[in-house]
């Protein structure tokens, strides 16, 4: 029996990791075709506004030319914030499934994911993880995702730190009327205004390599899930990402 459990435990651990590979590849391969998709209007955008400073910037300005310039530019940009929308959706609705999810699982596992990552970069990770925690009901890889991300952007946030510990902490609590929450907070850079303002837009991103989609697919993904995610910054130093979800035994309306 004993043996039987634990063949069944791997076979769902090796299941649920490569729908996780599958989802990665899945958001790799997107990279390319947002940016293949994006190209198109964007260049109208260019070419639009040069055309209209260029009508502009004549002896006699024709206002006439320059406002359907203008007005073409806006249509460049409309539908590439269509196209964002439609990755986006695209991303977060696709086929979500739904178990009961112990979230301290899942925070363990994404924390052991990271450890390499942590470690190269000298940051400790800290679990704080309540023990009277609800069962949620919720897509575990996805959430798992969202976990990653944040644990990820702490470990990033934490690269030029020097004069103080680098350290993550991961927690788990129980809120009002069902809830629970989970927190990563870091001793990083924290959140300068511009950045706390724009964070969960869409390809936001302060970082040479970074895409910025990923704090926006994540509040998708727990939106999606009835929940809410933001960002505070830490009195001295750092940022705290968290978010909530509803419990499964929370009545639905
Ligand atoms: P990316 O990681 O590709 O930049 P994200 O959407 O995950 O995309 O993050 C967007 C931006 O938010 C980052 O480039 C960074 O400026 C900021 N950010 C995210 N997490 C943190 C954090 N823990 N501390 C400080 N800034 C952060």
């Amino acid at each position: 029996m004993a043996e039987q459990r634990r063949t069944e435990e791997t076979l769902q651990a090796t299941r649920a990791e490569l729908a996780r590979a599958a989802r990665i590849t899945t958001i790799g391969e997107l990279t390319a075709s947002i940016a293949h998709e994006l190209n198109q209007p964007l260049a109208a955008v260019v070419a639009n506004a040069d055309a209209c400073v260029a009508w502009l910037s004549r002896e006699k300005p024709d206002l006439a030319e320059a406002r359907s310039a203008a007005e073409r530019a806006t249509q460049g940009a409309t539908r590439a914030s269509e196209v964002i929308a439609r990755i986006r959706s695209l991303i977060t609705k696709a086929t979500p499934e739904k178990s009961q999810v112990q979230i301290n699982r899942i925070i363990e596992q994404t924390a052991a994911l990271a450890e390499g990552q942590a470690a190269r970069n000298h940051v400790a990770i800290k679990l704080e993880l309540s023990p009277d925690i609800p069962i949620v009901f919720g897509d575990s890889i996805q959430l798992q995702q969202v976990i990653l991300n944040l644990v990820m952007n702490g470990i990033e946030a934490m690269t030029s730190v020097t004069d103080r510990p680098k350290l993550l902490v991961l927690r788990s609590t129980p809120e009002n009327e069902g809830q629970i929450r989970v927190s990563v907070e870091d001793s990083g850079v924290g959140l300068n205004e511009e950045v706390t303002r724009r964070l969960f837009e869409p390809f936001f991103t302060t970082r040479a390599k970074g895409m910025g989609m990923g704090l926006s697919i994540s509040r998708s993904i727990i939106e999606a899930h009835g929940g809410r995610l933001w960002a505070e910054s830490n009195g001295t130093s750092g940022a705290t990402f968290q978010f909530t979800l509803p419990s499964e035994d929370r009545p639905t309306t």
